[in-house]
């Protein structure tokens, strides 16, 4: 009987499947049984667009098309929790998979808080996450560091601290350490993130700790809920997932993997957020940023967790903000910032959208950390705990 906590090694019976699968296709498998079964209504999962560097948010109906979305794609900038809630109406009308980064689990964790995402409609099929990639300045980096037309690469891989690129004709590996102090390699919210195995998720599947002869053949799955027990309980009686015991070499291997990427993680915290990193930013330096804004709301549409029907920056009445006002007085960002910085997950979207360049995701997950200090809160973890600052509305507010 499968546990919660339980571990396995699992990989795909089906060769196609296990031939597509980015670590033998125990992903795609558990996706494509829950349709099958008619566990959920759709899988939200991510296909590859034009090439590589485009990773394209899916929502599937059909298992048959289920394989489209096997392999994992390291530019996906995806927002994946801000798709299920307001594109997909928070799953409140079907029940819904979803493939989730350990980011975009937090976030759906965070939203369900706030009754926005229905908790009982959602399955979480965690993916293990030691960080995304730009998409352009991927492509340059591959150029420039690697020698190598982006347009040829097949596959693209992070492992052992290493960036690996992989053409027909062979591979070539850098450290991401050298990549990133040259200013290239991971997203710099990715660099400064602390949650690589998705522990929110019913489930968590990544390729650490997998060693001896099934490395890169498949994935170590952890049980994270009853709901994720039950699911892989079903799924391996059903014969649609194939799994052994872990070896216990490679559960510390993989611990340690991880152990290493918090430490990573927190140096860059350290770099990013001052040597003083316990302290605010001062009030000036604020302002400083802040004063780039042109108002464009990009910040607020790409935040997963603004989800207000009529925003109240906004609002004609609101003398803080001041509409049509430029450039915007800081209390937008203030406000903004009131209302989502205690369940921020350091996404990295508000920043990504930012067309005056304005360092919001480092901003607000700074800010973030020290809440995570004052309150002993960290988003998107424990269902049960609030968040500090927020009122739990059942309705998304209307002002
Ligand atoms: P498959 O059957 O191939 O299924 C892969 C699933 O991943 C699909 O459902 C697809 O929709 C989804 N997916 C693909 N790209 C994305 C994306 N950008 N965002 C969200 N979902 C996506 N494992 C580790 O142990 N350590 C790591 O550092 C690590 N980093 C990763 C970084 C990224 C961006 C991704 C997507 C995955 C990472 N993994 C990591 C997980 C690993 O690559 C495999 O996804 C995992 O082992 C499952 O393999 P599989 O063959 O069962 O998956």
């Amino acid at each position: 009987m499968v546990k919660v906590n339980d571990m396995y090694y699992a990989w795909s019976p089906n060769d196609e499947i296990a031939e597509n699968g980015e670590c033998g296709g125990a992903v795609t498998s558990v996706m494509k049984f829950l349709l099958e079964e008619g566990i959920v209504d759709a899988v939200l999962a991510v296909t590859k667009g034009a090439d590589l560097y485009d990773a394209v948010p899916t929502l599937i109906t059909d298992p048959e098309k289920v394989i489209e979305s096997a392999g994992s794609l390291h530019c996906g900038t995806l927002n994946i929790a801000k798709t299920l809630n307001k594109y997909l109406n928070g799953a409140k009308d079907m029940k819904i998979a979803v493939t989730t980064k350990p980011c975009d689990a937090m976030t759906i964790v965070e939203l369900m808080k706030r009754e926005q995402i229905e908790r009982d409609n959602v399955v979480m099929i965690g993916v293990n996450c030691g960080g995304t990639l730009p998409p352009v300045q991927a492509r340059e980096m591959i150029e420039k560091f690697y020698e190598i037309d982006p347009d040829a690469v097949v596959k693209e891989e992070i492992a052992k601290g290493n960036l690996i690129i992989e053409t027909e004709d062979g591979e070539k590996e850098i450290s991401i350490d050298e990549l990133e102090d040259e200013g290239f390699g991971r997203r710099t919210n990715c660099r400064r993130c602390e949650n690589n195995i998705p522990v929110m998720s019913d489930l968590a599947m990544g390729n650490w700790g997998v060693i001896g002869p099934l490395a890169g053949k498949a994935t170590f799955v952890e049980v994270f809920s009853e709901k994720g027990a039950e699911i892989l309980e079903k799924a391996i009686k059903a014969g649609a997932l194939k799994v052994q015991d872990p070896v216990p070499k490679g559960i510390e291997i993989r611990a340690n993997i991880d152990k290493a990427m918090v430490n990573l993680a927190n140096k860059w915290q350290d770099r990013n957020f001052g040597e003083e990193s316990g302290e605010l930013l001062s009030l000036d330096q604020y302002m400083d940023e802040f004063d780039k804004c042109i108002k464009c709301y990009g910040c607020r549409e790409a935040c997963p967790l603004c989800f207000c029907v009529k925003c109240s920056i906004e609002s004609e009445s609101n003398e803080w903000v001041g509409k049509g006002e430029l450039p915007p007085s800081p209390m937008f960002h203030f406000v903004r910032m009131l209302h989502m910085v205690d369940s921020c997950t350091n996404c990295g979207q508000c920043e990504e959208v930012c067309p005056a360049e304005i360092p919001l995701a480092k901003i607000f997950h700074k800010i973030n950390v020290q809440l995570q200090e004052t309150f002993k809160y960290k988003p998107g973890y424990d269902m049960e705990q609030k968040p500090p600052l927020s009122i739990i509305d059942k309705e998304p507010s209307e002002e």
